[in-house]
């Protein structure tokens, strides 16, 4: 599914075309696509929220699907080995960033489906430094949001600075928030969870979530912790009011609508901090795939057949997917 000029997901701007498989170059594998999540940054990439970075372009960045070919030089996995390619792509492994472990920071970085195609098709290719092994706990289409949903949640969670046994409040309840939850519930949290949607609350309380409600009702108590998922600015100042003394609001999204001026009291006074997430590291990667399969987390799944990605990703637009939109490639 091809994207050649951005557009508003209800103009159908993905086409089905036939496209010749791509080579693996050096050091990268060229894996046989069996599912690919789709993510609100699709949305953002498709729409326009994110400046074209290639066009036409095969987007994409939840990937499961097993290594079918070898690039020169490529020796960390062999053929037929499940495996899983995220949104980071590629980092340069020399910058400041990169040698001090954040290569999520990296000066000269490449996204899957952004800068290079992914994994809205039947093959696509990654570098082998930066795929994920698949644990066998999950199938394939389970495996996909863990793959940003999941990874980005998980470094979300860490830069909220929870406490194990901690109060956290989750704003905005699609994919990654509901995968966040689970794990934040296996570290003995309490999750309090604010979402327009009556449906997702419904799903949060299912998952465990203590109290679930809408901006139009305050938070039952102070939080150590917040999440914002929605990219939706006037958030921000709602959550760090939600926070206690100390508390820290993360921002989980790529890409967020203005944040509204705020009062230095209640807002940011009495060392609240307030930080965002810039996709991940690897090490964010390993550490959510290991502890996924430990709880084992159950991703909520609604699936599309690839061929249907624009309904897929208009559904998630317009927020009508409960847990995450995954595709399959037959
Ligand atoms: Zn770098
Ligand atoms: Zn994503």
């Amino acid at each position: 599914m091809v994207l050649r000029g951005q557009a508003p997901i209800e103009r159908a701007p993905l086409v089905g075309a036939d496209l010749p498989s791509p080579e693996p170059g050096p050091f990268e594998v060229r894996v046989r696509v069996r599912a690919c999540a789709t993510c609100r940054t699709d949305l953002h990439v498709i729409e326009g929220d994110l400046p074209p970075r290639r066009l036409p372009l095969v987007p994409g960045h939840q990937i499961v699907g097993t290594v079918d070919a070898l690039g020169p030089g490529a020796t960390r996995f062999r053929a037929g080995e499940r495996v899983g390619v995220a949104w980071l792509r590629s980092a340069c492994g020399t910058c400041r960033y990169c040698t001090s472990r954040r290569e999520n920071l990296c000066e000269s970085s490449t996204y899957t489906g952004w800068t290079h195609d992914g994994g809205y098709a039947e093959y696509c290719c990654a570098p082998e430094s930066f795929i994920y092994a698949i644990p066998h706990a999950f199938d394939d289409a389970e495996a996909t949001p863990l793959l940003c949903a999941g990874i980005i949640g998980y470094r979300a969670l860490e830069r909220s600075q929870v406490p194990d046994g901690g109060r956290l409040a989750l704003y905005g309840f699609g994919s990654s928030a509901h995968i966040t939850l689970q794990v934040a519930r296996h570290r003995r949290c309490t999750v309090y969870v604010v979402t327009r949607n009556r449906t997702h609350r419904r799903l949060a309380l299912d998952l465990g979530a203590e109290w679930a409600g809408d901006t139009s009702v305050p938070l039952p108590v102070k939080v150590d912790s917040a999440i914002v998922f929605a990219p939706a600015g006037q958030l921000v100042p709602v959550a760090l009011r939600d926070v206690d003394k100390g508390g820290t609001v993360a921002l989980a999204g790529i890409h967020m609508s203005d944040v509204p001026a705020m009062a230095y009291e209640p807002h940011l006074f009495w060392e609240k901090r307030l930080t965002s997430v810039t996709a991940n590291t690897r090490g964010d990667g390993e550490a959510l795939l290991a502890v996924a399969a430990a709880i084992p987390i159950r991703p909520r799944l609604h699936r599309y057949a690839l061929a249907d990605a624009n309904r897929a990703l208009g559904d998630l637009g317009a927020d009508r997917v409960d847990g995450t939109a995954v595709l399959i490639v037959e």
